[in-house]
């Protein structure tokens, strides 16, 4: 049961690129935002300041010629955060009520009545759903199987041993380069004969002579011991239906994300995976005064700068719509601080010259 009762005009959930980049523009904006973020779990996956927290280095985000540290870039997008008086919570939450304004979030210890709110909960990791891939004790999990190189790849059990990386994407191709610096072998398996990854990281993976692509090839199931932890994958080639067995010490699975949705289920429109539609051109979702930004959003760029991007336009547009908030009249009427008329069902702003602006991402989209 909620404890104590916080009314806030910005709340931002999620403390990855996007949501801090958020919480800089609406901090330097006088709107105090409220971040929320998940403790760290191993087990749910959640990290506060998101993916990035387990990359090393990052090459390409601008203004780092030398690249930086996933962890120490994060660390200092939450400083700038900070400093211009942004709060940060750790909780999980419970519910979000989006169904008025006031949203409500609950967790443990709050009930946060929020004027607008910024969704920047990210992506998580995709699993196989395979035999031997469940956490311990079920499977591997944890003793062998990780969805985290960067996490992972320095431990002990995996030193000068022979590891597989499943996927054929930028991930993968990041992951089994980074494991040859402490593997004996890497084995990336592929379930095409083509790599989804960008031509540069391929090329990097397959001058790496310690990388071996096994092509057309499933895994089926990890096997291993409850002491030893993983001991092999059994593979199928998808063309010959042929099977073998591979010895190996680790299994990375690397084959894309799914973003972290499941709170607005039923509430905001998504597309069939679960990202967040947006407007066009803005960070609006379909329940006006809620913005989405970075990943939960995006699933075609998916960088820390488009999402730090797309946090600073949902800072922008919560701010705009707080700006625009009708007044109720002692006539009756609703206006806006700049003269506007809101229409009666509160889908659209009539401006002072008549023009009609829509408050809703499909009418935005209609009007483009
Ligand atoms: P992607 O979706 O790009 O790739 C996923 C890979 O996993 C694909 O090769 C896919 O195969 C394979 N896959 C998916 N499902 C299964 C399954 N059930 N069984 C077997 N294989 C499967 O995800 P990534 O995480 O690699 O990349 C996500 C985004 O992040 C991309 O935009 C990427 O460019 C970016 N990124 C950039 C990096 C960088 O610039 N440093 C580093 C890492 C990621 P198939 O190809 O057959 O569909």
């Amino acid at each position: 049961m909620p404890t104590q009762t916080l009314d806030k005009e910005v709340v931002i959930i999620g403390s990855g690129p996007a949501g801090l980049t958020a919480a800089i523009y609406a901090a330097r904006a006088n709107l105090k935002p409220l971040l929320i973020d998940a403790p760290a779990d191993a087990e749910k996956q959640t990290a506060p300041g998101g993916q990035l927290m387990i990359t090393t280095d990052v090459e390409n985000y601008p203004g780092f010629s030398k690249g930086i540290d996933g962890p120490a870039l994060m660390e200092e997008f939450r400083k700038q955060a900070e400093r211009f008086g942004t709060e940060f919570m750790e909780e999980w939450i419970h519910t979000a009520d989006l169904s008025e304004r006031p949203f409500i979030l609950r967790t443990d210890s709050y009930e946060i009545n929020a004027q607008t709110l910024i969704i920047a909960t990210g992506a998580s990791a995709m699993w196989l759903g395979i035999p031997g891939e469940a956490k311990v004790p079920q499977g591997f999990g944890g003793n062998g199987v990780s969805a985290c190189a960067t996490c992972d790849g320095p431990l002990p059990g995996f030193r000068n041993q022979p590891l597989v990386v499943v996927g054929g994407g930028d991930t993968a191709m990041e992951e089994a380069t980074f494991l040859t610096r402490y593997a004996s072998k890497v084995y990336v398996v592929h379930r095409r004969d083509k790599l989804r990854a960008s031509k540069i990281m391929q090329d990097k993976a397959f001058q790496n002579d310690k990388i071996e692509f096994i092509w057309n090839t499933q895994v089926q199931e990890i096997l291993g011991e409850t002491q030893a932890g993983v001991t092999a994958v059994r593979l199928q080639n998808l063309k010959t239906k042929a099977e073998k067995e591979l010895p190996c010490s680790g299994v990375f699975i690397a084959i894309g994300h799914k973003p972290n949705t499941a709170l607005f289920k039923g509430q905001l429109d998504m597309d069939e995976v679960g990202y967040l539609l947006t407007a066009h051109r803005s960070t609006a979702t379909n329940v006006p005064g809620v913005f989405a930004c970075g990943d939960v959003q995006d699933n075609c760029y998916r960088q820390a700068v488009t999402a730090a991007g797309t946090g600073c336009m949902a800072a922008l547009d919560a701010e705009r719509f707080l700006d625009h908030l009708p007044v109720a009249m002692p006539s009756g009427d609703e206006v806006t601080m700049e003269g506007e008329h809101v229409t009666p069902d509160h889908q659209a702003i009539i401006g002072p010259d008549g023009r009609m602006v829509p408050n809703h991402p499909e009418m935005a989209a209609t009007e483009d």
